[in-house]
């Protein structure tokens, strides 16, 4: 961040304590309720601000993913599909009130494990992930007014994969549906990010949720594929890239399992001349900046009308220059670390291609610690619809902005991508919006705002951005059969 201008004063270092959170040495799977060894070699999970280690989590093997399998199946069949709705909208409401009460706790185990600033883990995760469960709650005992058809039924045994970016609440999204509809888990956290999920299962245990109804397997891709291939699954929920859930729409077709998937996002926001700019400002910042722009529905496309281009582009770099990167646990932090090297790596890429395609890059003035991986806030500008920074994700604090002159223009523009997640509409006038918003290809289009999540609000994408939808009444319906969808099928 820069140096505090002569005449004001800087921040004094405000960081959150990491004394609540009291870590074993090594963590093993969470299967049929229990914490049990397994037979997959240990692995470090790290800290992306400062590369040490935080502590150790167990690699599954297919033999253990086998076990984690089996104890869902015989979960299910015994207990979870035959308690009655009311009693499993109890076991959510606990989980949820855990949640709360262990906030703090599970903020900083997040912002540890994958770098985000403590107030966000603290502002928007964690309430959310507690959010998500008493929504669903809500919902268990009322599963026939759902409108999913006649004769609803849990599916089985759900096999869930989920990606990096935000740990906690993509496991709350994925749980909370299929346990409200009366099915079982096997879910397997990010190989970076597995430690607020570990905790997770500490408060399945404060909650006596009946064991093997949620089994949690740690591990990276090779432990997710022997998930969602065993032959024992109903159900396949999966989060992350479109590269993998291509891989795993091949594998699971021509099965009986039901598959939705959450894939990436190259999403448009959209700024009209008659926007209200200091509200487009800040939220053309939270659209692209907030958890270091690892978000699939981030707004990493700007479009903005032309004869308001300069002002935005020169007000926009004047409020990013403000923006302070570095410890993610301090809270007066606004850019944390990225993800992975791996993670940074990417974002150097294409941040090259952006400039040797001939786009022109603005950086914020900050200093970069030395430990860790980070990057500054990005703005190209100068960008075509065909460089690459305009078309692939990039999944960081990177924006690309191009302008247009017509609605029209805007329109063709912003669907102009292989994604359909989300966009953002900036106007003052409805009419305008709804119009635009009627025309986008995009599952979620905010208006005036950006990055606001709800559960009862349907979320997910049209074509490469995957299919499917979690939130609200839709998110249960993959999570159940009728007896419709039930005709012809094995189980
Ligand atoms: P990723 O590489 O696809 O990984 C996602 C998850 O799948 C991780 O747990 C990963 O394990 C696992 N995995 C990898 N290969 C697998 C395979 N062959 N079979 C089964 N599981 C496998 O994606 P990521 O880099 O973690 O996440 C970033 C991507 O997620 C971005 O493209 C972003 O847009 C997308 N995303 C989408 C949404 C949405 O709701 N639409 C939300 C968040 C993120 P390891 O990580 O342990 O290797
Ligand atoms: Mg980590």
């Amino acid at each position: 961040m820069p140096d505090a201008p002569e005449g004001f004063l800087d921040y004094a270092p405000a960081p959150e304590s990491t004394s609540l959170l009291s870590l074993k040495e090594q963590y093993g799977l969470f299967i049929n309720g229990d914490f049990v060894e397994g037979s997959g070699s240990p692995f470090a999970t790290i800290s992306p601000a400062t590369e040490k280690t935080i502590t150790h989590v167990t690699e599954a093997s297919e033999g253990d993913v086998d076990a984690a399998v089996q104890a869902a199946r015989g979960a299910f069949d015994t207990t979870w599909s035959r308690m009655s709705g009311s009693e499993r909208g109890k076991y959510l409401f606990r989980i949820a009130r855990l949640i709360q009460e262990r906030a703090r706790e599970l903020a900083v185990a997040e912002t540890l494990d994958n770098g985000k600033p403590i107030k966000e883990s603290r502002d928007v995760d964690v309430p959310l992930a507690a959010a998500w469960f008493f929504y669903y709650a809500g919902w268990a005992d009322k599963l026939e007014y759902a409108g999913a058809g006649p004769q609803v039924r849990p599916l089985g045994v759900a096999a869930q994969v989920i990606p990096w970016n935000f740990p906690l609440l993509m496991l709350a999204w994925k749980i909370a549906p299929a346990l409200a509809a009366g099915n079982t888990v096997v879910i397997k956290p990010a190989e970076t990010t597995p430690l607020s999920a570990l905790l997770f299962a500490e408060i399945l245990q404060q909650a006596d949720l009946p064991p093997g109804v949620v089994n949690i397997i740690t591990g990276a891709g090779t432990t997710g594929r022997f998930l969602v291939e065993h032959p024992d699954v109903n159900k396949v929920a999966f989060t992350g890239s479109t590269a993998v859930g291509r891989e795993i729409a091949r594998a699971v077709a021509g099965t009986d399992k039901k598959l939705t998937l959450e894939l990436g996002g190259k999403a448009a926001n959209i700024v009209f001349d008659d926007a209200p700019l200091e509200q487009a400002i800040e939220g053309i910042v939270d659209g692209i900046f907030f958890n270091q722009g690892h978000v699939c529905c981030a707004g990493s496309r700007l479009l903005v009308q032309e004869n308001i281009e300069e002002e935005v582009v020169s007000r926009l770099k004047e409020r990013l220059s403000t923006l302070r990167l570095g410890d993610p646990l301090d809270k007066n932090t606004d850019i944390g670390a990225v993800n992975s090297a791996a993670q940074l790596e990417r974002i150097r890429t294409l941040s090259q291609a952006g400039e040797e395609e001939g786009a022109e890059r603005w950086s914020a003035p900050c200093t970069i610690p030395d430990q860790g991986f980070w990057w500054a806030p990005t703005v190209f500008t100068g960008v075509e619809t065909s460089h690459r920074i305009a078309r692939e994700e990039i999944f960081g604090p990177v924006l690309s902005v191009m302008s247009f002159r017509t609605p029209a223009e805007a329109i063709a523009k912003a669907n102009n991508t292989p994604y359909g997640l989300s966009a953002g509409i900036w106007s003052d006038k409805g009419s305008k919006v709804l119009a635009v918003a009627d025309k986008l290809h995009a599952g979620v289009i905010w208006s005036n705002t950006y990055n606001r999540f709800d559960p009862a609000s349907p979320f997910g994408g049209y074509k490469e951005s995957g299919y499917g939808r979690e939130g609200g009444r839709h998110g249960l319906l993959a999570y159940l059969s009728t007896a419709t969808t039930r005709k012809g099928r094995t189980r």
